[in-house]
């Protein structure tokens, strides 16, 4: 038999990283993990070291490092502590490594991932701030290295899922009229509008179907998750934004749709609950458990579907209108929602603010052509500054 599968897991504290180690765990025959990065929450990394023997862990400073370092030799284990995004490329480019799980929240996991990508490795794509900022030079660097791209986002996993059997392997999206991109509406889908000023962040992170980080709860509850889906929908699938139909579907059991011009609409239906498509991303183009349950239709009896309501999900129309302008407007759009959720999160901004901080930065600077990387991280640093501009002129 071949060797284990060697997985690099970036992100692992979290809920992907989490999920994602738990269906490695069931298949110890044909997954190994080479390598763990944590942020926060560093005693919990040590116990995913101690449970999964990882060659490498990564940490963003040296003297946590040390400290890890420490306690991992006191347990008996040879684990070498890597820092910072140094240390999160090294392990996401290592010639040992088959495949990456990018599940790092935000920005920040841009860099390491475009070093999974540029190495040629099987990408898990979870982070998909990463595509959203960047969407052409990371495409493009795809294409060059001959790297996988295989989508852990429910809803693309779903979309790559039904897709042409031919896409997979380069021959583009044949046949597809739209995409149709199913969203919860999230905790706030019949607030009473004039409630959601006054809504706290454990409302917010409080997801009707699914469990999962902070920030990308929040953007569930402003449907900016949908919007960077939307982005990363066109990007993974080379789609107008036109092209892409958002549809809310409360009860997240059909995860996206793709309709085709003779009339057939593909779906792909499943629990909520994402080792299903991590392990769909896993074993690619094979199937393995992934200890979610069967489905029971019976349990869910209807399935109901709407249109999403822009006054009421502001962030979903400006997203669209990044989309359509491109260049630097998703890297702008992205960098002005991570600043104005972490200060809702922090009780600094309310809710409706989120969407009025983004329409500000997006108003402000103009939009340029991004050729290279340096060109998105300042797009990125503009928006960050126009963003703590807002929040510092209204005294927070
Ligand atoms: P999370 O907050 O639970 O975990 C984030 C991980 O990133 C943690 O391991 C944390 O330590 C690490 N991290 C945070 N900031 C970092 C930094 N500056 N540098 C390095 N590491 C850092 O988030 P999550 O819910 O697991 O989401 C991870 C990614 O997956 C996000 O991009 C999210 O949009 C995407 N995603 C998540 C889900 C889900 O169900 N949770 C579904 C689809 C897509
Ligand atoms: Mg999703």
């Amino acid at each position: 038999m071949s060797r284990p599968q060697q997985i690099t897991v970036l992100g692992a504290t979290g809920s992907i990283g989490l999920s994602t180690l738990d269906v490695i765990a069931r298949h110890p025959e044909r997954y190994q993990v080479f390598a763990l990065s944590g942020f926060t929450r560093l005693s919990e990394l040590l116990a995913l070291c101690v449970r999964h023997v990882p060659r490498f862990a990564v940490v963003p400073e040296a003297g946590v490092a040390r400290v890890l370092q420490d306690d991992l030799r006191a347990a008996g284990l040879s684990t070498r502590v890597l820092v910072g995004e140094e240390g999160l490329c090294q392990v996401a480019a290592d010639p040992e490594v088959d495949a990456v799980m990018a599940a790092i929240v935000g920005a920040a996991g841009l860099r390491p991932t475009l070093a999974a990508v540029e190495a040629g490795k099987k990408i898990l794509l979870a982070n998909k701030e990463a595509l959203v900022m960047s969407g052409a030079l990371f495409m493009q660097a795809v294409r060059q290295s001959g790297s996988v791209l295989l989508p852990i986002d429910s809803e693309h996993n779903a979309i790559f899922q039904c897709m042409p059997n031919d896409f997979a392997r380069g021959l583009g999206a044949v046949g597809v009229r739209r995409i149709l991109l199913t969203a919860s509406g999230g905790p706030f889908r019949q607030t009473p509008m004039a409630e959601l000023a006054h809504v706290t962040p454990d409302q917010a992170c409080a997801h009707p179907n699914w469990s999962m980080g902070r920030k990308i709860s929040v953007d569930s509850a402003s449907m900016m998750n949908k919007g960077l889906e939307l982005i990363e929908a066109c990007w993974l699938f080379d789609a107008k934004p036109s092209q892409v139909e958002v549809v809310i579907h409360p009860q997240s059991v059909i995860h996206s749709l793709v309709d085709y011009i003779d009339g057939s609409v593909l779906a792909q239906l499943g629990n909520p609950d994402m080792r299903t498509p991590i392990a769909n991303a896993l074993a690619w183009p094979e199937r393995i458990d992934s200890g979610v349950a069967p489905l029971d239709l019976f349990a869910i009896a209807r399935l109901d579907f709407q249109a999403p309501d822009e006054q009421r999900f502001p962030c979903l129309r400006l997203a669209r209108q990044a989309a359509e302008a491109g260049k630097s407007a998703p890297a702008m759009l992205n960098a002005a929602n991570e600043v104005a959720v972490a200060a809702f999160l922090d009780g600094r901004v309310r809710y409706p603010e989120i969407a009025s901080i983004i329409e500000e930065v997006l108003n402000l600077e103009p939009v340029v052509a991004v050729n290279d990387l340096e060109a998105v991280f300042t797009a990125d640093a503009k928006a960050r500054v126009l963003a703590e501009q807002w929040l510092s002129r209204h005294g927070r």
